[in-house]
């Protein structure tokens, strides 16, 4: 998953940049066929030895830090700068999204970004609707947006062109350069934390297939779920150009996320839940930092934004 340069910022850019066939091949291993047998094996596991509490917790606390660090660090800091936060915990959320193995932030905002200004038109990386509206070709499209696109797509969105605000940054820079480290530290923390634990190379194992492996599986298609659920099924109370929706499991799973209708409505906003009954622990997270004086500038939706957006006889507020 090395970074090939792209062109400097403030050339003049094209959007997308073509993909070697050996990146595309990384891809399709470590984002497409890597995790689907890691969870195919995780059934016959779980069955044969069952999962231990200490592996349960080691993954939970793994998966919690990875789906925070996507949804506040990679989404809501990096790619919309929904708030600004100081160093030590820019750094601290670039790490914990980075180990959810999605890739260096600047590459992860880049296609965000894409994906907002064309979302489900012609140029979005990842619609379901890519293929038309009848149930073969949304089944097709649904496959193609939570994991098709990194093998199939030719062309990926230029950092030059989409992040130069981050590509400026030197600890977003450092950051990139560094992912591979980062990667395996992923794999590491888990191993070390069920070794130290157990006292035992058979728990440091165990460890590393549950917390490293099998969360890392999990926490993809988790993420993977919010380009192609939550753009297919689900309501929409706010009007948007595209089909972005609410769809509860995937807010649940994903901290917040998963209410992506109203984000495609405001997507500087740092609240995505922002209907009754909508529970979003990731603006909790961000509340607690501006309380703690670590984030300041905060757009948090007023009611005038709400109302405008309101689709009239829409659900409940
Ligand atoms: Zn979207
Ligand atoms: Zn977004």
């Amino acid at each position: 998953m090395s970074l090939s340069p792209d062109p400097r910022p403030g050339q003049r850019t094209a959007e997308t940049v073509s993909v070697t066939v050996g990146r595309r091949s990384a891809y399709l291993v470590v984002l497409v066929v890597l995790p689907l047998v890691l969870l195919a094996l995780a059934v016959p596991a779980a069955w044969g030895w069952g999962v231990g509490p200490r592996d349960l917790v080691i993954a939970a606390v793994m998966y919690s830090v990875n789906i925070f660090g996507i949804a506040v660090g990679y989404h809501r800091l990096f790619t919309h700068r929904s708030f600004r936060c100081r160093r030590p915990l820019r750094v601290a959320l670039m790490l914990a999204g980075g180990m959810a193995v999605e890739g260096p932030v600047t590459l992860w905002a880049a296609e965000h970004r894409r994906h907002h200004k064309y979302a489900d038109r012609e140029g979005d990386p990842h619609s379901p609707w890519r293929y038309g509206e009848s149930g073969p070709a949304l089944l097709r499209g649904m496959v193609h947006a939570h994991v098709g696109w990194f093998y199939t797509a030719r062309s990926r969105s230029s950092r030059a062109h989409w992040v130069p605000d981050l590509l400026a940054d030197p600890d977003i820079r450092r950051f990139d350069a560094a992912y591979p480290a980062v990667v395996a530290l992923s794999f590491a923390l888990p191993t070390a934390v069920g070794g130290l634990w157990s006292m035992s190379w058979q728990g440091a194992l165990s460890a590393l297939f549950w917390g490293g492996l099998v969360r890392y599986a999990v926490v993809h298609h988790v993420t993977w779920s919010v380009n192609s659920i939550s753009h297919t099924f689900g309501d929409r109370p706010f009007a948007t150009r595209d089909r972005s929706s609410n769809v509860r499991w995937v807010a649940m799973l994903t901290f917040g996320e998963g209410w992506h209708n109203w984000h495609h409505a405001e997507p500087t906003c740092a609240r995505h839940g922002v209907l009754k009954g909508q529970l979003d622990p990731s603006a909790r997270l961000i509340h607690w930092f501006e309380q703690a004086g670590w984030a300041t500038h905060v757009h948090w939706p007023t009611s005038q934004r709400l109302t405008a957006h309101r689709i009239p006889h829409g659900s409940d507020f």
